[in-house]
């Protein structure tokens, strides 16, 4: 083994509480090799981060998603750990990152504004005690190269004011441009943060917001809302028969069908792999069923063919789960009512709508 690969020892002083994380990030390392081996995902650095993050429970909807996939049967190697982490982990992670660096910057910015308004401050004020201790030397009786004197030197500070405050201003406009620079940067990079990035449709993270809000509102104005969940059926089978890459596109195109539906407070989110979800305020059920219809025969007319070959990838079909709002409910039970309502328009044939009322 070579030098540097050797841990080093620990040393009998090493404090007690460093020693506890150290033994507890071991004991997750464990267990993540344990999973990668039991699923035989290779624990390459992302499949790995994503099962020491499902050991670990942060965040938390890794393990949710992981459960979901579990629950339902569905397969789990390398390509679903991907998505995971692209979804959870690495995107969210670049984006912090870039956030901080943004905020670093303009906490700088704001310090140098509050230098140059402070310097300012004291150049008015040294103004001011000029302007007084003249007009203390100066009296009815001062001669008139007195006066004089008092002029000139009112004159000269006069010029140092106006020069310091145009300096003063300029480095303020340049300021603000950086600002303006900066913010717009953080803003573009926390729009990024709530994008699922194949599909530029909201993402789990800013659907779950979204529906918080939404509950409440819905609550409190007694105004009518509905929660879609819709999966796109037999999508394995396009992932098997064309390739990811065809997979991805179908997705891509889904989206856009979605995207071409909603208006106003509408969202329409990518709620995982290849399902998705509306959030679709103020309607009824009825409404809410006539835009999955209009979404279904969207979907019925479009005539997906592979851009190579001009293949077809055959028909593209989702089903829908809708739940409605009942007082008293919460995201998790609206959630839940939808994702049965899924299931049972899966069961009963995939295609179609199951509505809760
Ligand atoms: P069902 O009608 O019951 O929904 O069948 P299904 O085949 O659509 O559902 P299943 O859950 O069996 O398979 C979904 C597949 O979607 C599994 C996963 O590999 C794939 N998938 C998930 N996310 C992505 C993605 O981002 N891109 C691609 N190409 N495939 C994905
Ligand atoms: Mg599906
Ligand atoms: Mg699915």
């Amino acid at each position: 083994m070579l030098d540097f690969m050797r841990p080093a020892p620990v040393k009998p002083d090493t404090p007690k509480s460093e020693n506890a994380e150290f033994k507890a990030a071991e004991a997750l390392a464990a267990k993540a090799m344990l999973l990668a081996n039991t699923y035989q995902t290779p624990p390459v650095p992302k499949t790995y981060e994503v099962w020491y993050s499902y050991a670990s429970g942060i965040p938390e909807a890794v393990a949710r998603k992981i459960n979901k996939i579990l629950e339902k049967g569905g397969s789990l190697g390398t390509y679903e750990l991907d998505q995971v982490h692209l979804e959870h982990l690495s995107a969210t992670e670049q984006e912090r990152r870039h956030q901080d660096a943004v905020s670093y910057h303009l906490d700088r910015e704001m310090d140098e504004i509050a230098k140059l308004v402070q310097a300012h401050l004291s150049s008015s004020d040294s103004y001011s005690g000029s302007l007084t201790k003249m007009a203390g030397n100066l009296s009815a009786n001062s001669s008139p190269s007195q006066v004089r004197s008092a002029i000139e030197l009112l004159l000269r500070e006069n010029a140092r004011m106006r020069s310091e405050t145009s300096a003063l201003n300029e480095c303020l406009t340049k300021s603000r441009a950086q600002v303006r620079r900066l913010r717009s940067s953080l803003e573009k990079s926390r729009e990024k943060e709530l994008r699922d990035p194949m599909t530029n449709l909201a993402n789990r993270r800013f659907f779950e917001t979204r529906l918080a809000q939404e509950v409440v509102e819905a609550e409190k104005s007694k105004a009518p809302m509905c929660l879609v969940l819709l999966d796109i059926d037999h999508f394995k089978v396009i992932n098997d028969t064309h390739g990811h890459l065809v997979g991805d596109d179908v997705l891509r195109y889904f989206a856009t069908i979605l995207m071409a539906n909603v208006k106003g407070r509408d969202l329409a989110a990518r709620y995982g792999g290849e399902e998705f979800a509306l959030i679709l305020p103020a309607r009824q059920a009825d409404s809410a069923r006539t835009l999955c219809k209009h979404i279904m025969h969207q979907l019925d007319k479009s005539r997906l063919v592979l851009s190579q070959g001009k293949k077809p990838i055959g028909k593209l079909t989702a089903s829908f789960g809708v739940a409605t709002f009942r007082a008293g409910d919460d995201p998790e039970q609206l959630l839940t009512r939808a994702d049965e309502k899924l299931y049972e328009a899966k069961k009963s044939g995939r295609n179609r709508i199951v509505c809760d009322s």
